[in-house]
């Protein structure tokens, strides 16, 4: 419904106050529907085959045995590579610090036994978590819609089910 708890959440729960204002880990995208108003909430999709690992000269990212993608800032020079490899422009570069920053889908939270900020903050359950293949057999949904990269370029981690 476009409320953007989940960008705030995001943001409360993991980024500076000096990075608020340009750095956006977690973005609601909106669109005209036939219907109205549509959104997408996106952010990092975890990809299968990630194109920040791939492109990152200086082995910043990482993928966790969980499928979770990690940026370290402290290996991080700002060469923005990841920037622009990722087709999801989900890598956010800093002027403050001069870095890349990224969800890491709150892998503490949720090593926890706790859900990403994001997903706890919806008030709607417009997001939710899990393991891929459990998600795709319970939800159904689709890898790409009109508009956003084709999966086949990275493999997203991601199940998105169209309103409309
Ligand atoms: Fe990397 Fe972008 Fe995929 Fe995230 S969405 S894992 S930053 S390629």
């Amino acid at each position: 419904m476009g409320c953007r708890s989940c960008e705030k959440a995001c943001q409360e729960a993991n980024q500076q106050a000096k990075e608020i204002e340009h750095v956006k880990w977690r973005r609601v995208l909106s669109e005209d529907g036939n219907k109205g108003k549509v959104f997408l909430s996106i952010s990092c999709n975890h990809c299968a085959e990630p194109a920040c690992v791939k492109v990152c000269p200086v082995k910043a990212y990482t993928k966790r045995a969980d499928g979770i993608v990690v940026h370290n800032p402290e290996k991080c020079v700002g060469c923005k590579y990841c920037l622009y490899a990722c087709p999801y422009h989900a890598p956010q570069f800093s002027e403050d610090t001069q870095r890349i920053s990224k969800c890491h889908f709150c892998y503490k939270r949720q090593d926890q036994g706790q859900q990403p900020a994001c997903v706890a903050a919806c008030p709607t359950k417009a997001l939710g978590c899990g393991k891929l293949s459990e998600l795709k057999k319970t939800q159904g949904g689709v890898a790409e819609l009109n508009g956003l990269p084709s999966a086949e370029i990275t493999k997203p981690s991601w199940v998105i089910i169209p309103k409309e």
